[in-house]
């Protein structure tokens, strides 16, 4: 399947806008690559720079290691998929799917027989002389997968193909995507500001802002070791904790990271210790994730914060704690189980416990 290269890519548009800033990337053969990024980051501009659809400004599209930028779109291979899907409104499900194979001439009958296993394939071959407004969002879906499909592209370029729909179908018809995308093969740029989905979907993610690249990695790398501090805030729900801290290396035997009214001491066994040694006498910004933070016992010795408790936020399978910790709130999440309404309102309750003793929390900075 195609490979996309993008090399130091950048798009000014006529009225000075830096779309595009510089932006490499590589997406391998078969891979489904997620472009994340808020509203206006130029994701869109990546795409359509891919799709032949806008020229860059200066810098290389490559696919399949070939000079691409003069290439006409028809002749990429890309077939795309928008939000909404575009679908005809007046054209059946199989003239929809069809459509493509009509535009590049071919005869009725193989047409037929291409739509007819396209359909099967995506399991709409039953509905295939109904309208796309007697389809359910999945459905309607699904077509647009069709169409997309039914000329073999070699690429999939996907512009938020699902920022419409509720979120219930969403979840649902995200897990179908990737999964037919992973079972056809094809390389895959898909575009979205919704980070579940990014995270979800992706074999790796590609996060922009302003039109500059961030990070690119696997999930589980850009969500545990993000690239840039704008990387590390924007990824994750609760945000990830970004405390200031001063650094200070106690004769190889200890780092201690200073947050102002307490201190987070780590061995130098710890690998963490090592990693933040070499800035000896600097303020660094520490990462962590509420997910890596776990109440302990008053007096337990080690890596521990304390925290006063300024409210709790109940989630239904997990609360979280919003945490004062000298001057700066901190959250964290699983009290050791749900924390009723009842508790908290109830007087002897374990909230007042949490709230009136001083919270000791190992601090697994990530
Ligand atoms: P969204 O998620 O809202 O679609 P995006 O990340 O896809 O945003 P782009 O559509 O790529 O962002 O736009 C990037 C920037 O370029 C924005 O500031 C946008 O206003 C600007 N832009 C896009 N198209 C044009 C154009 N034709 N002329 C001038 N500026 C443009």
């Amino acid at each position: 399947m195609t490979t996309v290269a993008l090399k130091d890519v950048t798009k000014v548009f006529p009225d000075g806008t830096v779309a595009v800033d510089n932006v490499s990337l590589d997406v391998n053969d078969g891979e489904f690559m997620v472009l994340l990024g808020p509203s206006g980051c130029g994701k869109s501009t990546v795409l359509r720079m891919v799709a032949g659809l806008e020229d860059p400004t200066t810098g290389a599209i490559l696919l399949d290691g070939e000079l691409a930028n003069d290439l006409p779109p028809r002749d990429r291979r890309i077939a795309m998929v928008f939000q909404d899907f575009a679908l005809y409104p007046h054209m059946t499900v199989g003239e929809n799917i069809g459509f493509p194979l009509r535009l590049s001439g071919v005869d009725q009958q193989p047409r037929g027989e291409r739509v007819a296993d396209v359909a099967s394939a995506l399991g709409i071959g039953d509905v295939l002389a109904r309208k796309p407004s007697q389809l359910s969002g999945g459905q309607r879906q699904r077509v647009a997968m069709g169409r997309a499909i039914v000329r073999r592209p070699g690429l999939f370029l996907m512009d938020e193909p699902l920022s419409n729909l509720d979120s219930g179908l969403r979840a649902e018809l995200r897990a179908e995507i990737s999964g037919l995308v992973r079972e056809l093969g094809v390389s895959t740029i898909y575009v979205t500001h919704d980070q579940a989905e990014a995270l979800t979907m992706a074999d790796r993610v590609a996060i922009m802002r302003k039109g500059v690249l961030q990070d690119v990695g696997t999930p589980t790398q850009v969500y545990g070791r993000p690239a840039t501090l704008y990387v590390a805030a924007f990824l994750g729900s609760p945000r990830m904790n970004l405390l200031e801290a001063s650094v200070y290396v106690h004769l190889d035997r200890y780092v201690a990271l200073n947050l102002g009214e307490q201190a987070l001491y780590l061995p130098w066994d710890d690998i963490r210790a090592r990693a933040v040694a070499h800035y000896h006498g600097e303020r660094i910004v520490v990462g962590m994730r509420a997910e890596a933070l776990t109440p302990v016992a008053p007096g337990t010795p080690g890596d521990v914060l304390q925290g006063r408790i300024r409210y709790l936020e109940h989630h239904g399978h997990e609360s979280l704690a919003f945490l004062d910790i000298g001057a700066t709130a901190i959250l964290v999440d699983d009290l050791g189980g749900p924390v009723t309404d009842g508790e908290e309102t109830g007087g002897t309750s374990r909230l007042r416990r949490f709230g009136h003793v001083m919270q000791r929390l190992t601090g697994r900075s990530g």
